[in-house]
């Protein structure tokens, strides 16, 4: 009988530009489910290109933390709330994130790729006049392009997320196509002293799989990757915590024995 996973560690509220979500709802929805831990990881996607949808994600992240601390304090006899963000990495933008995540008490920072070479996968036109794989593939060595620029987050984000939005999405798309390029990563991850997450949003997606899918979080692990919190990336209440009742098997079967939850930007290790 595994133990039910206690936090969830990515969730955006309404302080997030895709979200409509009022931060209290999250957090009682998170009370109504049992877990004791959630960390608010907001969008701050600096420099996101305008466009399709119009979309902002620059954080005001005096408001978010005000809010934030009300809602700590109300509720802090009942559950533990923590503090992040989710930071979108382009390699320009290096040295301004260096300030930005001295700049607020965090405690636990997401580095994620959501633009790559100025452009959203989210969107088609990120696959025209090219092969999937080639898209794909794109993604993966701007994650490379990124950890080298900078890498003071706590865990990469989503690893494979731009396998949500392909045109066969992850019909065709396997670990072993990207093998190389995805080795390098987690060995850059690993070295560098961070993680990466298990992200159920895959699931809510109909992937299947998690972002990273199993083969990856097996390779992790194998490798030596300790480091791995948990996160449905919810953008609604419904969502909090999305699927975890699937995560213990499924993280024990790839070789974990505990996974993480941060504070202060330092890792607690929980058993599985
Ligand atoms: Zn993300
Ligand atoms: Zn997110």
């Amino acid at each position: 009988m595994s133990r039910q996973i206690i936090g969830d560690f990515h969730l955006h509220t309404s302080f997030s530009g895709d979200s409509e979500a009022p931060m209290e709802q999250m957090i009682r929805r998170g009370l109504d489910i049992g877990l004791t831990n959630i960390c608010i990881t907001e969008h701050m996607d600096r420099d996101y290109p305008t466009g399709e949808d119009d979309l902002d994600f620059n954080l005001d992240t005096t408001a978010y933390a005000q809010r934030f601390l009300e809602l700590k304090e109300k509720y802090a006899p009942q559950i533990d709330l923590r503090f992040g963000v989710e930071l979108g990495l382009q390699p320009h933008l290096a040295s301004w994130h260096q300030e930005y995540v001295k700049s607020f008490p965090f405690d636990f920072i997401i580095g994620s790729s959501h633009v790559v070479h100025g452009r959203d996968p989210y969107y088609s036109s990120f696959y025209n006049d090219r092969t999937e794989d080639e898209a794909y593939l794109e993604y993966f060595e701007s994650i490379l392009e990124n950890l080298k620029c900078f890498s003071d987050v706590d865990v990469y984000g989503h690893i494979d997320y731009v396998v949500r939005y392909g045109p066969n999405s992850n019909q065709f798309y396997s670990y072993g196509k990207f093998s190389d390029v995805i080795d390098e990563i987690l060995k850059t991850v690993i070295q560098k002293g961070l993680g990466i997450e298990c992200n159920t949003g895959g699931i809510k997606y109909g992937l299947g799989h998690p972002n990273p899918c199993e083969e990856i979080l097996a390779r992790y692990c194998q490798l030596g990757g300790e480091i791995l919190t948990i996160g449905s990336d919810a953008h609604t209440p419904q969502h909090v915590a999305y699927a975890f009742d699937q995560i213990p098997e499924l993280l024990k079967s790839c070789g974990f024995r505990y996974y993480t939850i941060f504070k202060n930007r330092k890792p607690e290790f929980i058993p599985l």
